[in-house]
């Protein structure tokens, strides 16, 4: 007899849970993921970000929680340490520093993907937001066939190289029967910050005519401007440290569609 696949399963305490995926590297899945998580917990939402990213965590940088080692229950459960009103886990949180590599067989890298996926004490969550590594590997199938994912929002920018990409990854998640819920345009147009002149660098039009071709909607665009990347290095990211600006709305923006 034919197996299945394995039946999924709810995360414990939490209501939903988004994924927050792109197909490469590099073009700004996990700050899309930190801002609309943080934008979500303004909404006085109870809201999580676990970072499943095990060999290039960026969570703690993001949210300034380098160096934090999470306390562990009775249980033997890993508590999320918080910042900003947010929730976080991390595969960063227990490595030994920064600078150390992750230098694991996919044996190792599944067992601390389960601990991470089913031993952490959420507390009590409206939305769990899912920071995927790049790419459609073991981890991102282990992760859409193990647990109930409410949606996917896919992270691209605008070059064909990187479009091309995004398009295995929304079938990945078609054909692991998770919602798309959209695309974001990351980097959509250069804002100069001396002037404010409008640049599209890396062209106009392709995001929105591969949504198009796929029958997926662009959630919305994010401009690339210097604040969002220097704010992000410190750890303060543009929602929480520029609020009513136009670069910390567009996270707002996507955030209330999902
Ligand atoms: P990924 O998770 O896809 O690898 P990151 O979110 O780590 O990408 O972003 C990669 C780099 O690009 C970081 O330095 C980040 O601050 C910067 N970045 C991301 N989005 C923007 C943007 N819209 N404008 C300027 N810099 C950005």
């Amino acid at each position: 007899m034919a197996r299945g696949l394995p039946k999924k399963a709810k995360l414990r305490d939490v209501d939903k849970i988004i994924a927050v995926s792109s197909a490469k590297g590099g073009v700004g899945k996990s700050t899309v993921a930190v801002n609309l998580a943080l934008s979500l917990a303004m909404q006085q939402k109870r809201v999580g970000i676990l970072d499943t990213d095990i060999f290039g965590p960026s969570i703690p940088k993001l949210l300034n929680l380098t160096g934090r080692e999470p306390n562990v229950t009775e249980s033997n459960r890993l508590v999320p340490l918080s910042n900003y009103g947010l929730k976080a886990m991390s595969m960063g949180f227990l490595l030994p520093d920064e600078d150390s590599p992750v230098v694991w067989r996919g044996l190792m890298v599944m067992k601390a993907l389960q601990q991470l996926l089913h031993e952490v004490e959420w507390g009590g969550l409206d939305v769990l937001v899912l920071d995927l590594p790049p790419g459609t590997g073991d981890v991102q199938l282990t992760i859409t066939q193990q647990v109930v994912v409410d949606g996917a929002v896919i992270v691209s920018t605008p070059q064909d190289i990187a479009l091309i990409d995004a398009v295995k990854g929304i079938n990945m998640f078609k054909k692991v029967d998770v919602p798309v819920l959209g695309m974001v345009q990351n980097m959509s147009v250069f804002v100069c910050p001396n002037c404010n002149h409008e640049t599209h660098i890396f062209g106009s039009e392709g995001v929105q005519r591969e949504a198009a071709r796929l029958g997926t909607e662009i959630l919305g665009s994010i401009p690339l401007h210097r604040d969002i990347c220097t704010l992000s290095d410190a750890g303060t990211p543009v929602v929480v440290a520029q609020p009513d600006t136009a670069n910390a709305m567009a996270y707002k923006a996507i955030a209330d569609k999902i």
